[in-house]
C-alpha cells in the first residue's frame, strides 16, 4: 500500500495486510501452515525471545498468514493493531484476563450475547473479579455501577434480542471519566457499518466467526486497541509494571500505543495458548475481502424482511431498529447510517407452540445456532438455546416463549419474505 494515500474502506478490505509474496508471486495469501520458524542466527533468536526484535518464532504467538488478518482488521477498524484468536469467546476472553486482576470490578450491559454473558459471570467470578450488568440505554445506570475498583466497561453496538444500540460515545465519556476503557463487541455491525474507535471506544472485540469470515465455515475472534488509552494512569499496573512473567518487562511504557496490545499477544496468547489456526486466518481473511458488498446485501435485505414483518397483522411485534417508530431510530441514524446489521427477533403471539410450528414450515431459513452467514438463519430460543428457562426467567433474558431470531443472509429478500410467509400461514387462523 502506498504512503501518500489514504485507502477507502473497500480498498481496504481486498489489500491490507497483504502484499505478494515475495519468494514465489504468489497473489494470494499464502497459507503458512508451520508452527515455527527457523532463526538466522542465536543473536537474533535471543533478540525475538527478549521482545527486541518483532519475529516469528511459534505460530501459538504469531504467524504470517494470521498477521496478514489482524493487520486487516485493525486498518478496517482503525485501530493500533489487532489479536486474533480462536474463536470470538477466546478473544473476548483473553481481551479482559489481560487488563485484569483478582478484585477488580466489570461493568457490562445486560444484553449480550448468551455465550458471553455466561462467560462474563463465570470465569470472572473465578478470577475473583466482581461484575454489574446494567440496562444499556440507561446512562444513570452506568453511572451509578461505576466503583473505585472499575477497570472495564463492556456492550455490543447491537444488543440481541432487542435491538439495543448503544450510545458509544455516551458510554464512552463514562468510562474515561474513571480513567477505565470501553470495551465493545462489534460482531453484529462489522467495521463496514460501524468503527467504535471513532467513538471513542478504546477496544473492540469480534467473533469472526459471523459477518466478517461470512459463510459459516470457521471459528475465530479478533481485539483491536486503539493506541489511545493510557494505561499508565495509574489504575493499571497489571498493563504499566513490570511484569514478572516477561522478566520485568513494563509493557506500556516499552512499546507506548501497542503496550496493551503486545502484552495480550507476548503474555495472555502466549500463556492461555487459544490461538487460530492459519487455515481459518486465511479464510477469514478471504471472507472480508468482500464484507461490503455482503453487507449492503445483508442490510438491504433485513430491512425488507422486518418491514414484511411489522406490516403482517400475525406477527406482535418486531426489534429491529431500521423500522421507522423504533425508540433506537436517533441512535441508528447516528451510529449506523449504512443500516443496523441483520439479525433481529420479532414475537409470534401464539407462544411456544407457534414459534415452533413457524420454524418447522420454513424450507430455505436453515434452523440452526449461529448467526452472520450468507445463508440466512432462523432460531427460536424457547424452544432451544434458553429452553432450560421458565416463562419468567425467559421474559428475564428478554425472550418471549413466541420470540423467533433471524440471521437475514444475502439471498434474494422476495424469496425469503414467501418463506417467512409459509411460515405464518402454517401458524393457521
Ligand atoms: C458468536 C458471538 C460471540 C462468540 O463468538 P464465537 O466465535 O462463537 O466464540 C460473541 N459475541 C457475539 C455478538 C456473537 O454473535
Amino acid at each position: 500500500m502506498s504512503d501518500e494515500r489514504e485507502f477507502g474502506f473497500s480498498t481496504r478490505t481486498v489489500h491490507a495486510g497483504c502484499r505478494p509474496e515475495p519468494t514465489t508471486g504468489a497473489r494470494a495469501l499464502p497459507i503458512f501452515q508451520t508452527t515455527s520458524y527457523v532463526f538466522e542466527n542465536c543473536e537474533s533468536a535471543a533478540a525475538y525471545f527478549n521482545l527486541q526484535e518483532y519475529g516469528n518464532t511459534y505460530s501459538r504467538i504469531m504467524n504470517p498468514t494470521v498477521a496478514a488478518f489482524e493487520e486487516r482488521i485493525a486498518s478496517l477498524d482503525g485501530g493500533a493493531g489487532a489479536v486474533a484468536f480462536a474463536s470470538g469467546l477466546a478473544a473476548q476472553a483473553a481481551a479482559l484476563f489481560t487488563l485484569l486482576r483478582p478484585g477488580d470490578h466489570v461493568v457490562a450491559s445486560r444484553a449480550l450475547y448468551g455465550g458471553t454473558v455466561t462467560q462474563l459471570k463465570h470465569v470472572l467470578g473465578k478470577l475473583n473479579v466482581a461484575l454489574d450488568f446494567v440496562d444499556p440505554d440507561d446512562m444513570d445506570a452506568w453511572r451509578a455501577a461505576m466503583r473505585d475498583t472499575t477497570k472495564v466497561l463492556f456492550a455490543e453496538t447491537i444488543g440481541n434480542p432487542g435491538g439495543n444500540i448503544l450510545d458509544i460515545e455516551a458510554v464512552a465519556e463514562i468510562a474515561h471519566a474513571h480513567q477505565c476503557p470501553l470495551m465493545i463487541d462489534n460482531t453484529f455491525a462489522t467495521p463496514y457499518l460501524c468503527r467504535p474507535l471513532e467513538w471513542g471506544a478504546d477496544i473492540v472485540v469480534y467473533s469472526a466467526t459471523k459477518f466478517l469470515g461470512g459463510h459459516g465455515t470457521s471459528l475465530g475472534g479478533v481485539v483491536v486497541e486503539s493506541g489511545k488509552f493510557d494505561w499508565s494512569n495509574g489504575r493499571f499496573p497489571v498493563i504499566a509494571d513490570p511484569s514478572p512473567a516477561y522478566h520485568g518487562l513494563a509493557f506500556h511504557e516499552t512499546f507506548g500505543v501497542y503496550g496493551y496490545l503486545m502484552k495480550l499477544r507476548a503474555e495472555t496468547l502466549r500463556d492461555l495458548g487459544a490461538a487460530i489456526s492459519p487455515f481459518n486466518a486465511f479464510l477469514l481473511a478471504q471472507g472480508v475481502e468482500t464484507l461490503p458488498l455482503r453487507m449492503r446485501q445483508h442490510v438491504a435485505n433485513a430491512q425488507a424482511v422486518a418491514e414484511f414483518l411489522a406490516a403482517d397483522k400475525r406477527v406482535a411485534a418486531v426489534s429491529y431498529p431500521g423500522l421507522a417508530g423504533s425508540k433506537y431510530s436517533s441512535l441508528a441514524r447516528k451510529y449506523l447510517p449504512g443500516g443496523c446489521g441483520a439479525v433481529f427477533c420479532f414475537d409470534l403471539p401464539g407462544g411456544r407452540e407457534h414459534g415452533m410450528r413457524f420454524i418447522e414450515a420454513l424450507s430455505l431459513f436453515s434452523h440452526l445456532a449461529n448467526v452472520g452467514d450468507a445463508k440466512s438463519l432462523v432460531i427460536h430460543p424457547a424452544s432451544t438455546t434458553h429452553r432450560q428457562l421458565n416463562d419468567e426467567e425467559l421474559a428475564g433474558a428478554g425472550i418471549r416463549p413466541g420470540t423467533v431470531r433471524l440471521s437475514i443472509g444475502i439471498e434474494d429478500a422476495d424469496d425469503l419474505i414467501w418463506d417467512l410467509e409459509q411460515g405464518l400461514a402454517a401458524l393457521g387462523d
